[in-house]
């Protein structure tokens, strides 16, 4: 290789990901620590004249960053799918490509939703938490709580993009119902499958009940669903004409139904915390599961730690692509680390010709298509 390129990542993606990219001759400066590295830091790095720059969901990339990098930074490889931390109109304006890792999370994620849907529903947190506190005194048909089964309810999907389709597939085993909403991408090839599996696990005497899936409106998935999980990017007022941001608010939290359950596993800040915890403790909803949040961590003081709705809210930490192949493996197919590695040699090595539109990892493909 005739360059020897200098990357600057903003965490550990992962030893064996990181010696991949040293294998190829690449100079690579990982930050140590677990937390996010001050800005300032990054702007530093990136003044010093990187070529690449890894980042992760958590690092603000901006004017300031691409000012910085101006002339010598060639791409940001983003560790997530989920870009919003990356002002992509920002990035446009100083023409660098920006890549993410779509796909390899999508099963992980979504199942994950699956089973934060299970623990809240059937108590498992309020009932371990009994038999631990030597509160399990006696086997009674209903005390001291039931659950709510999963199977045979309906689900409101929000955003059929690539993990609502997915979650979908594994509600479907669980024959469940399933409304679907999505403004921008409605998948009714995979619906009218989904569909045809249902009626043929029917006949067949695997599902007692013939079970549906159809797309419906939004309030009307709030409406009739038991639960409603939530699979959309944020987007903020003017980043799209459906924007996410506080998507739940009080006014939509009031039309789901006071039995039925939120999952969110989707970005923190579509959901207004404030109204959900009023919803919780005035028993508008049955109960909350929730992986992200509008400030992360989740700090001491957030009401949704309130011990008065500990039973019906589940809190994980930004936790649901955590799992061991889908972080780290270094195959583009199955990791992360893999496919944030692979985004960034794409542009880095000028694959594909060096024609960035046809990279499969980069967003912003609108600014290097040619008029
Ligand atoms: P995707 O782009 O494939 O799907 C998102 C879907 O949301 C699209 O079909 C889009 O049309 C739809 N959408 C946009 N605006 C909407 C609106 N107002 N109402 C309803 N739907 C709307 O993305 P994906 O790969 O499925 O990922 C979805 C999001 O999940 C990511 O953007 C990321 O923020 C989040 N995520 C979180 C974790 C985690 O660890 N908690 C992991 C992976 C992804």
């Amino acid at each position: 290789m005739e360059k020897k390129f200098r990357i600057f990542a903003t965490c550990d993606i992962g030893s064996d990901a990181v010696d991949l990219l040293r294998a190829r001759g690449y100079d690579v400066e990982v930050y140590p620590q677990p937390e996010a590295p001050p800005k300032k830091l990054i702007v530093e790095k990136v003044t010093s004249g990187i070529d690449g720059l890894i980042t992760t969901l958590r690092d603000p990339i901006d004017a300031e960053i691409f000012e910085a990098g101006k002339n010598t930074l060639k791409v940001v490889a983003q560790d997530a799918v989920g870009f919003d931390n990356i002002n992509r109109a920002d990035a446009n304006r100083y023409k660098i490509p920006f890549t993410h890792t779509p796909d390899v999370l999508t099963e992980a994620t979504a199942e994950f939703a699956f089973f934060m849907m299970g623990v809240l529903a059937r108590k498992m947190w309020p009932a371990e938490q009994l038999l631990r506190d030597n509160r399990w005194g006696y086997w009674h048909p209903y005390l001291p709580f039931l659950g709510d089964e999963v199977t045979g309810k309906t689900i409101a999907v929000i955003g059929t993009g690539r993990i609502g389709l997915a979650l979908i597939k594994k509600c479907a085993g669980f024959d469940m119902n399933i409304l679907c909403y999505d403004p921008a991408y409605e998948n009714h090839n995979y619906i009218n499958a989904i569909q045809e599996e249902m009626s043929l696990r029917h006949g067949r005497g695997i599902s007692r009940e013939k079970n549906w899936i159809k797309y419906v409106p939004f309030e009307d998935s709030l409406r009739h669903a038991d639960f409603v999980s939530i699979h959309v990017p944020l987007l903020r007022p003017g980043e799209s004409p459906t924007p996410t941001y506080h998507l739940f608010n009080e006014r939509t939290l009031r039309m789901m139904k006071p039995t039925a359950f939120l999952i969110n596993d989707s970005r923190g800040p579509v959901v207004d915390e404030v109204a959900l915890v009023k919803a919780l403790r005035e028993n508008w909803i049955a109960g909350a599961a929730l992986d992200v949040y509008e400030k992360e961590p989740l700090p001491p003081d957030s009401p949704l730690r309130d011990p008065a709705i500990v039973d019906r809210c589940r809190l994980y930490p930004h936790f649901a692509s955590a799992a061991r192949i889908t972080r780290l493996s270094t195959d583009p197919n199955k990791g992360m680390a893999g496919r944030c590695i692979q985004g960034l040699i794409d542009v880095l090595e000028s694959n594909y010709g060096g024609d960035i539109t046809k990279m499969p990892y980069v967003v912003n493909k609108e600014v290097f298509a040619k008029s």
